[in-house]
């Protein structure tokens, strides 16, 4: 009888045993996939940018060098392809660390009215270019106070701006609002009313170089990293990150943030 127990419970070891390594193999081959599907993308990304650069030191040295005016022209472009490059791969570094926890958040109090105003003096241009108007919200007059890493707030803010001017259309609006919520909290909302994205893409949104239109979107510049380095900031605040969009009529971003009171 003892036998026969003893026999049954080493069994069922077994089997648990067998079936954890089935589940750690499992999660291991998800990572093994998702890293290379991240390595495989990132060298997609540089491509395009990469090949710019070189398309045009290929025709300088070709002869287009003597041309002065061309010259500069090329060299110009150049530039700029090794400007996207810079700038990918700064998003490259950001995420990386969010995603390895490896990013301190540097709190303090600051007042986001300012902030806004900040990002808006920085993206004017880039508005303006498009006919795009800025606007903003506010439910208190000169000062909300907020308890958050104001940089990393600021690249949130300035993320999310640019997506609306980016997505926006000719001559559209974007609206940032900040209101209180209960709890000491407040909630910012970046609103714009340009091409909107369908229901079906919501769900994807903020996932890594995810983008709803491909080609529309790399002709506008960006990494596809945006949306998810925002709410990787946001989550790492303990906050919220919402979106609600219709095509063709616009979407909303917001976010929540804690009120110093
Ligand atoms: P990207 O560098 O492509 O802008 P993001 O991560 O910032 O990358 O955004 C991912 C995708 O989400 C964009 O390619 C675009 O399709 C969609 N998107 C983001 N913001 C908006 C917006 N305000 N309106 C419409 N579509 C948007």
């Amino acid at each position: 009888q003892q036998i026969t127990t003893d026999m049954a419970s080493l069994t069922k070891e077994v089997e648990r045993f067998a079936e954890n390594k089935k589940l750690e193999i499992e999660t291991l081959k998800v990572r093994e996939n998702y890293r290379k599907e991240f390595i495989g993308n990132i060298s997609h990304e540089l491509k395009t940018p990469l090949f710019t650069v070189q398309g045009y030191i290929l025709t300088l040295l070709e002869g287009a060098m003597k041309d002065k005016s061309v010259r500069k022209k090329y060299l110009q472009r150049a530039n700029k392809g090794v400007e996207r490059l810079i700038y990918i791969i700064k998003d490259l570094d950001m995420i990386t660390k969010l995603e390895v926890g490896d990013l301190n958040l540097n709190k303090e109090d600051f007042n986001i009215v300012e902030l806004v105003q900040n990002v808006f003096d920085l993206i004017e241009m880039k508005a303006a270019k498009k006919g795009i108007t800025l606007t903003f919200d506010k439910e208190y007059d000169e000062s909300i106070f907020v308890i958050a890493d104001r940089e990393r707030i600021q690249q949130v803010l300035s993320n999310l701006v640019v997506n609306s001017i980016k997505y926006g259309k000719k001559g559209g609006t974007t609206e940032v609002s900040i209101e209180g919520l209960i709890k000491n909290k407040v909630i910012v909302r970046v609103t714009d009313n340009g091409e909107g994205i369908a229901k079906e893409n919501i769900p994807r949104l903020f996932e890594r170089f995810y983008r709803v239109d491909k080609s529309g979107s790399r002709k506008e510049g960006g990494s596809g990293l945006g949306l998810s380095i925002v709410k990787h900031i946001i989550e790492a605040h303990r906050e919220k990150i919402y979106v609600e969009s219709e095509l063709g009529i616009g979407s909303e971003f917001s976010f929540t943030l804690e009120k110093d009171e």
